[in-house]
């Protein structure tokens, strides 16, 4: 009914952030394309700022004024980091309020989303100078814990496994491919994974610097360092109130999302093409069941890939879900940039 589907919108956060330029974006053949106006809006290939550019002290007219109009086109977020956005900032405005949200027993979720090099690795796992999200998100909860102490007891445990041409494997015990169960009492189970015990968030650089390494890689010509598998790291939770002995469980997923460039961008073929379209379903599939919660629809597509059946018990329902779609400035990435706004616009509350 409408009750219902007004409180499935309200579970989906959408934001956006804009990394820097680089080197390579700040030369001749790059112009900025986003302008973040403010904290909720921003606009997409604006139209060119009345700054006069002088050559040999005439003004000149704009080099592009015969190519096509700009899109100036506004997107509203739930929130838009610019350049000057650091990990931190947006950690205190997105995971942050999801330690509440897990001790009250809801699953919750939270995707990068974005082309290879738009900032997503940066922004969920980042350096050890400037820790990403999950760390940070991480820390947060065993405050939260030590604060609980004397009421809860808690038991964590923590899986990374990735999920690559539809396949599920398992970063920190690497080896055989998973398969998916759903279970009537836990929800989805992966079979044969390990749920690694962890007591302090200090642990985690080790174990997911681990798991990186077990990702499997493929350079493009986009991005040497590109991915296309998703990343999917996981907290289970388990709470014993100690007065009543009443026991509440929570799920935290946290989602690397592999890169959204389309095939033909990165120079794919063959073999490779087949990659692409997997992991173009399993995207799609992702953005079709975010798009249908945050409509309040009846049907969610959850069967259409491996991710959205792995994620079912954290998408909708009484879940939280949190969409960072990163996005780069340069014209250089343009079509990137525009599909990303396209996406992130279809994942908000309609
Ligand atoms: P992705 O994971 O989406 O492919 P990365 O996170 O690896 O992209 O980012 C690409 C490059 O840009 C990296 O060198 C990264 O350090 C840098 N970068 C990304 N976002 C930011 C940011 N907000 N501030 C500074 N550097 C960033
Ligand atoms: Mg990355």
């Amino acid at each position: 009914g409408k009750l219902s589907s007004a409180k499935a919108s309200a579970n989906i956060k959408v934001v956006v952030r804009v990394r820097p330029p680089n080197e390579k974006e700040t030369g001749d053949n790059s112009r900025m394309v986003v302008k973040v106006i403010n904290d909720q809006l921003l606009v997409f290939d604006p139209e060119e700022d009345s700054q006069p550019f002088f050559y040999h002290g005439v003004e000149q007219k704009r080099r592009d004024l015969l190519k096509k109009a700009h899109k100036n086109m506004k997107f509203y977020f739930d929130r838009v980091y610019g350049f000057d956005a650091s990990n931190n900032d947006v950690f205190e405005t997105t995971t942050d309020s999801l330690i509440n949200r897990l001790m009250d027993g809801c699953n919750c979720s939270v995707f990068v989303y974005g082309a290879t090099g738009a900032g997503k690795t940066h922004t969920m796992l980042g350096h050890a100078e400037h820790p990403g999200i999950t760390f940070l998100t991480m820390q947060a909860l065993f405050e939260k814990k030590t604060e609980l102490s004397s009421e809860r007891d808690f038991e964590l445990g923590v899986t990374y496994l990735e999920v690559y041409n539809e396949n599920v494997q398992d970063l920190l015990n690497p080896g055989s491919t998973l398969h998916l169960r759903e279970d009537g009492k836990y929800g989805v189970v992966v079979a044969g994974i390990k749920v690694k015990r962890i007591d302090a968030s200090e642990e985690l650089f080790e174990m997911l610097d681990k798991g990186n390494k077990n990702r499997t890689q493929h350079p493009t010509d986009a991005n040497a360092e590109s991915s296309r598998s998703h990343a999917v790291f996981q907290v289970y939770m388990k709470m014993t109130f100690k007065t009543t002995g009443q026991v509440r469980v929570a799920k935290l997923s946290m989602i690397d999302l592999a890169g959204s460039e389309r095939g033909a961008a990165t120079g794919c073929a063959g073999m490779r093409f087949t990659e692409g379209a997997n992991i173009n379903r399993s995207l799609l599939a992702l953005g079709n069941c975010i798009n249908s919660l945050a409509g309040g629809l009846k049907h969610v597509p959850y069967r259409d890939s491996k991710l959205t059946r792995l994620l079912k018990d954290s998408l909708g329902g009484n879940c939280q879900t949190i969409m960072i779609a990163n996005i780069s400035p340069s014209s250089i990435s343009y079509e990137d940039t525009y599909n990303t706004l396209k996406y992130a616009t279809r994942a908000k509350k309609i």
